[in-house]
């Protein structure tokens, strides 16, 4: 599986996080970056989560 962060459009709302912790961290900046651009596929059904919830269409998933 592989995401894209589009970090220029992200806002810092955090859902990301909330939702697949293991794959987005808000940092420092207040803005998410990627923790894990290629996470396995029991990932999947949190970072579609992530990719839905994300307020500004920021994250991208691919199988
Ligand atoms: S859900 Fe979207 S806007 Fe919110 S922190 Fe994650 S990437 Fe940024």
């Amino acid at each position: 599986m592989r995401i894209t962060l589009e970090v220029d459009k992200c806002i810092g709302s955090g859902s990301c996080e909330m939702l697949a912790p293991d794959v987005f961290e808000v940092g420092e900046s207040g803005l998410a970056e990627l923790l894990d651009a290629n996470p396995g596929s029991e990932m999947e059904a949190n970072c579609r989560s992530a990719e839905e919830s994300c307020p500004t269409q920021a994250i991208t998933v691919e199988v």
